[in-house]
């Protein structure tokens, strides 16, 4: 993924002001900074669900949006947005699984529907993925008989289902009552350990430590520093990032 001098604005407010990053194949990136900083534009940019003011974004270098001068350079048509947003997962805070489906119904909902994956072949995968987050004997749980931590698992498995080359997360673990953040996580761990590259939006600052091979710290649209877990977290060089770890930490 590459993030190329990217703007975006709602009305008259900037909210993304000039991003430059690029996301290596299996890095792990979290992505950290206060309220209101622009973190989940920056991540709802990257599948289309927000479209930039400027600037573009390479994904799998296809690039959908505008070049530095604010002209269009490619037309994203609704089938390159789908082509696009099938190769990216995206798990959000509140799980967003379907209400009315088991949980095996949800995992095998994007493979049957929009792959055209056969029933069997996607149940076959829908059950190896559950069992992959652990919830094996949960599929014929419907949301609401699942704990939120086990439906967040099953969001990253509905995700996974999709045989993405990019994972999204967008504060998985903050709705979650303390003791179910950590199955989750570990859920993300291996994950990352397995070679998916990720972008996580993260309070979990252990997390971050322990996982990513970058830490980027925004601030007010723009990233004020970004390096090593170590560096960024234990030994920051900006006043803005002292002080909102002083606030996290
Ligand atoms: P948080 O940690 O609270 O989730 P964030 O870093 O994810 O914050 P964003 O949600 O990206 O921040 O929001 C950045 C700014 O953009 C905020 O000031 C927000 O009010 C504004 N904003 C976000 N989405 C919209 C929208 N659809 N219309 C107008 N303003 C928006
Ligand atoms: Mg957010």
């Amino acid at each position: 993924v590459e993030f190329l001098n990217v703007h975006k604005s709602f009305g008259p407010v900037e909210v993304l002001k000039g991003i430059d990053f690029r996301v290596e194949p299996s890095q792990v990136v979290c992505l950290i900074g206060p309220s209101g900083s622009g973190k989940s534009t920056l991540l709802r940019c990257v599948n289309h669900l927000e479209v930039t003011t400027s600037g573009a974004i390479l994904v799998n270098d296809r690039m959908i949006g505008y070049d530095v001068h604010g002209e269009r350079l490619v037309e994203a048509s609704d089938a390159e947005i789908d082509r696009r947003r099938s190769t990216i997962g995206m798990v959000f805070q509140n799980f967003n699984l379907f209400g009315h489906m088991t949980a095996l119904e949800n995992v095998m909902f994007g493979p049957t529907k929009l792959l055209r994956i056969p029933k069997a072949q996607a149940e076959t995968e829908a059950r190896e993925l559950l069992a992959r987050v652990g919830l094996a004997d949960r599929a014929n749980n419907y949301p609401s008989q699942l704990s939120g931590g086990q439906q967040q698992r099953v969001a990253i498995a509905r995700a996974l289902a999709m045989k993405p080359d990019l994972m999204l997360f967008d504060e998985p673990t903050s709705a979650l009552d303390p003791e179910l953040v950590g199955e989750v996580l570990d859920v993300m761990k291996q994950l990352a350990a397995s070679g998916m590259t990720m972008i996580v939006v993260t309070h979990e600052m252990g997390f971050a430590r322990e996982v990513a091979d970058v830490v980027v710290f925004m601030d007010d649209g723009v990233i004020v520093e970004q390096g090593l877990p170590d560096d960024v977290l234990l030994n920051p060089q900006h006043d803005r990032t002292r002080s909102f770890l002083s606030k996290v930490l």
